[in-house]
């Protein structure tokens, strides 16, 4: 796959850098704060080198890496990037275990998977800081995986989504620790988030809560 895709976005003071990477076109996303140079980084994908790159363009330094979910094809160079930068790894509590495992992801991939242990253990309403002001807060979401998180930036309406909430659908729930019944409440939660806020998912197209109306059916039935 040769796909490259780059997006830059400013909302509020924080920058948003999205890249599209293999092996299932995952979105990454660099983050940071207007004048400072540590970046957040969601999920990482295949795209340990092309991140690090953006990162030197942009003068900033990864800081820190959130895994929204452990599968492997957002986590399998987690540790490229940690040893490059000394960034600290950072997952929900209940996918931490993935790190370590292999996963229908990985099998089907074909990967080779190095296991590795996560710095950070993530729990629901946890902050993670950004720059000197900004805050995002992990909102626990699992359905998709057990441990799938959200991250949610309240002041600027950006949402982080990884695999639980994408434009016009959802990530699959027939994975092992997936819970069909877990994915309705949490896309509960999110439909309750100000309509404006905008929606940057794991694969696929940004979206906004308001755009998502199917969300209302879903969790109403
Ligand atoms: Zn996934
Ligand atoms: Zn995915």
């Amino acid at each position: 796959m040769s796909e490259e895709k780059r997006k830059s976005l400013r909302k509020d003071g924080i920058r948003i850098e999205a890249l599209t990477v293999p092996p299932l076109s995952n979105n990454v996303y660099i983050v940071y704060e207007d004048g400072s140079d540590s970046a957040l980084i969601v999920d990482v994908a295949e795209g340990s080198k092309q991140i690090l790159k953006r990162c030197r363009e942009l003068s900033v330094r990864p800081a820190l890496i959130v895994n929204t979910h452990g599968h492997s094809d957002h986590t399998i160079e987690d540790q490229a990037l940690r040893e490059l930068t000394g960034a600290k790894i950072a997952i929900h509590e209940l996918d931490a275990y993935r790190l370590a495992t292999e996963d229908e992801a990985s099998f089907e991939l074909g990967m080779e998977k190095v296991p590795i242990e996560a710095d950070i253990q993530l729990v629901s309403g946890q902050e993670i800081p950004l720059g000197r002001s900004s805050k995002f807060t992990v909102m626990h979401t699992p359905g998709h995986t057990e441990g799938s998180i959200c991250l949610y930036q309240k002041e600027a309406g950006i949402l982080f989504s990884g695999d639980t909430l994408f434009a016009r659908g959802y990530g699959r729930v027939d994975g092992s620790g997936s819970d069909p019944d877990a994915i309705v409440l949490s896309l509960k939660q999110l439909l309750e988030l100000p309509p404006q806020t905008e929606v940057f998912p794991g694969h696929g197209e940004f979206t906004k809560i308001e755009n998502e109306q199917w969300l209302k059916e879903i969790t109403e039935a």
